[in-house]
C-alpha cells in the first residue's frame, strides 16, 4: 500500500478509541476494523445472505439485519462454525479495509484493530502502536463504560492476545495509566514521530 500505515491495537478498554480520536484531531485518517466487520454484514451485502443460508433465517432480525447476539451464540461453542464464519468474513473485511486505507487522503493512516496481531494485519503496517494499560484499569474502565460484569470483561480479556503477545509485536507503546490529558499528550508526541517517519517514507517511495 502506498500510505504510511500505523496499526493501533490494545486489549479491551485499554484506550484505543480514546487515542484514535485524539490522533484524528491532527488530521490523521482512522480506519476501524470493528466498523469494517459490521459493514460487510449489512443488509444487501452478499455475506449476510450467505450467513442466513448457512445458519437459517432465524439469524436475521425482523428488519432483515443480522442478529449479532444470535450469531455469537451459534458460533460460541462450535469451533467448526466459527471457522466457517471467519473464512467467509476475513477476506471481505480485509478487502474493505484495504479499500479504505487506499482511499484515505492524510499524512498517514491509523488502522485500529483490537485483533491486529491475531488477524495478522500487523504485517500490513509500517509501525505497530500498542495502547497498554494495567489490567485492573482495563477492567474498571470497561465495566464503567459498558455496564458489564467483571466476569464478562475477564472472559473477553482471556479470549484476546495476551499483553505479552501484543507487546512483542509493538514498535511503539503508549502507556495509558493516567488521565485523558496525559494520554492526549503522549498521542501528540507520537504523532510528531509518525509525521516525520511518514514524510521519509513518502520520499523513499518517490525515489
Ligand atoms: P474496546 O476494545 O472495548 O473498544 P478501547 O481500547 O477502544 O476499548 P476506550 O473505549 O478508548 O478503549 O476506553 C475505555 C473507556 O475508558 C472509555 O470510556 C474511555 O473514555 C475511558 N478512558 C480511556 N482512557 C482513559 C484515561 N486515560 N482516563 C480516563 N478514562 C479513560
Amino acid at each position: 500500500m502506498a500510505q504510511f500505515l500505523v496499526g493501533l491495537t490494545g486489549g479491551i478498554g485499554s484506550g484505543k478509541s480514546a487515542a484514535a480520536d485524539h490522533f484524528s484531531t491532527h488530521g490523521v485518517a482512522v480506519v476501524d476494523a470493528d466498523v469494517a466487520s459490521r459493514v460487510v454484514v449489512e443488509p444487501g451485502q452478499p455475506a449476510l445472505s450467505a450467513i442466513a443460508d448457512h445458519f437459517g433465517a432465524d439469524i436475521l432480525q425482523a428488519d432483515g439485519s443480522l442478529d449479532r447476539a444470535a450469531l455469537r451464540q451459534k458460533v460460541f461453542a462450535d469451533a467448526q462454525q466459527r471457522q466457517w464464519l471467519q473464512q467467509l468474513l476475513h477476506p471481505l473485511i480485509s478487502a474493505y479495509l484495504r479499500e479504505q486505507i487506499s482511499a484515505a487522503a492524510a499524512p498517514y493512516v491509523l488502522l485500529v484493530n483490537p485483533l491486529l496481531v491475531e488477524s495478522r494485519q500487523h504485517h500490513w503496517c509500517q509501525r505497530v502502536l500498542v495502547i497498554d494499560a494495567p489490567e485492573s484499569m482495563q477492567l474498571s474502565r470497561t465495566m464503567a463504560r459498558d455496564n458489564n460484569s467483571r466476569q464478562q470483561v475477564e472472559n473477553i480479556m482471556r479470549a484476546q492476545a495476551s499483553r505479552e503477545q501484543r507487546l512483542a509485536a509493538a514498535d511503539d507503546v503508549i502507556v495509558n495509566d493516567a488521565d485523558l490529558a496525559q494520554l492526549h499528550l503522549k498521542v501528540d508526541q507520537q504523532h510528531q514521530v509518525y509525521l516525520s517517519l511518514s514524510r521519509r517514507y513518502a520520499t523513499e517511495k518517490m525515489c
